[in-house]
């Protein structure tokens, strides 16, 4: 029997595994996940960017666990020799039109404590002098990492204290009875006294497999990328990001340094016709047939029609996804992209067809269910794994250690 199983190794669960064991040392572990290795889903494909809160709702889960998991992220980094660029970004506006969001934004940003500064035309020349902007705001706490490069190293330190990742496992039913958990997997059942649902894209499947019927969905929508070829990675020289749209809640087309040198651009978003379709050719029956009869798909098509259909034609256009990017970099040319890998994110929906905006857990007698982590859930990864460890119950056999908050 185990103390807790978690299911999912992309990076919330991993930390969540990480923060078990600064809580409970002695605790009896296994993380559960369907692929040959760990963050091969949704933190393996993401764009690396350690976030600093500033679009989030002040005092939502996201800011807040954002602006601290922003700092514990590069804590984590500095201690473990994690390769990462506290490199800031600009959030720019590249029409006098857009000067009274991004004054709003950067209002918003104070409002999320965080030290940024509003910047005009000349002062954004000289960080970033290929841009064209009418002023910008300046985050100096954004950086870059290899979010899969931390999830290894979360998964090592799990192995470390004792604990099991059981790989190549799919969960597929879960009984969760007074005083354990079963848990049914493609390789045999496992027993514990807790589970921890961090299954991302599948969260509100394995949610529903443990009998938590929600009110959302997991859609799946695609994040294409370009890279810049490598003569022309000088154009960006960090993060340099449009005001995003305040009612969609995707940050628009942006262009991010990684941590091992390319500059990529993008994502959009679109539907995918497979939870994890990386491809505009991936399709699974399954996933296309639950997304299109779900009534909140309609719903939300219909309050986005504008905004999604912009987002197809980029995603079938070279032409419109450079013409997106060249609001920001008006010298970039169609020949200076090239196609790279894309991400999918899982984002909630409501029935009634709204996005669900903020991080949501759900909190059973024996399970925990992480129902809705999109970005900046690799930023705030160790703080989500905290808080999700601070709320389970006391073990009787179990020591406890001070959580480190
Ligand atoms: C394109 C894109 C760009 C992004 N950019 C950023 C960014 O720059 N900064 C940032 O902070 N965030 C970003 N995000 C968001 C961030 O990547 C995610 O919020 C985060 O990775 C979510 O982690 P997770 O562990 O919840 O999910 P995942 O990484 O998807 O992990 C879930 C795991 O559960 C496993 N699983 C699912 N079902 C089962 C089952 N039945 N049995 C066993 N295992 C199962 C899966 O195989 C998977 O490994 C981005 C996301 C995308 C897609």
């Amino acid at each position: 029997m185990y103390d807790f199983a978690i299911v999912g190794g992309g990076i919330v669960g991993l930390s969540t595994g990480m923060a078990i064991f600064q809580r409970f040392p002695n605790a009896k572990v296994v993380l559960i996940e369907k692929e040959a290795a760990v963050a091969q889903h949704q933190t393996g494909h993401n764009s690396g960017v350690i976030h600093s809160g500033i679009y989030y709702k002040p005092n939502s889960l996201k800011a807040r666990y954002a602006r601290q998991g922003n700092q514990s992220m590069k804590e984590f980094c500095l201690e473990h020799g994690i390769d990462h660029d506290i490199c800031g970004k600009v959030i720019v506006a590249t029409k006098q039109e857009e000067i009274p969001l991004l004054d709003n934004l950067y209002q918003r940003g104070l409002e999320n404590k965080l030290k940024i500064r509003r910047v005009g035309p000349d002062e954004l020349k000289d960080m970033e002098p290929h841009v064209n902007g009418h002023g910008a705001i300046v985050v100096p706490q954004a950086g870059i990492v290899d979010y899969r490069q931390v999830s290894e190293k979360f998964a090592s330190l799990i192995e470390e204290h004792g604990g099991e990742i059981a790989l190549n496992t799919k969960v597929e039913k879960i009984y969760e009875e007074s005083d354990e958990v079963t848990i049914e997997s493609s390789r045999g059942s496992f027993k514990a006294r807790f589970m921890i649902n961090c299954a991302g894209l599948h969260s509100d499947r394995v949610a529903l497999a443990a009998g938590y019927k929600t009110d959302m969905k997991i859609l799946p929508f695609r994040g294409e990328y370009y890279k810049l070829k490598p003569e022309k990675r000088y154009l960006v020289n960090n993060l340099i990001y449009p005001v995003p749209n305040p009612k969609f809640p995707f940050l628009g087309v942006h262009f991010t340094r990684m941590i091992g040198g390319e500059v990529e651009a993008g994502p959009n978003a679109v539907l995918s016709f497979k939870r994890e379709g990386y491809k505009k050719t991936d399709f699974d029956a399954r996933d296309l047939a639950e997304a299109l009869t779900y009534s909140g798909l309609w719903k939300m098509a219909g309050k986005f029609a504008k905004e999604g259909l912009e987002e197809y034609v980029r995603s079938f256009s070279k032409k419109r996804f450079t013409k997106s990017l060249q609001e920001l970099i008006p010298e970039i040319r169609e020949e200076d992209l090239i196609p790279a890998p894309a991400g999918v994110r899982a984002q909630a929906i409501k029935n009634d067809g709204n996005m669900v905006d903020d991080f949501q857990v759900i909190y059973g007698k024996r399970t925990i269910h992480i129902c809705n982590a999109p970005s900046p859930a690799a930023t705030a990864s160790i703080e989500i794994g905290r808080e999700v460890v601070k709320r389970l119950p006391k073990l009787t056999n179990l020591k406890e250690t001070a959580l480190i908050v």
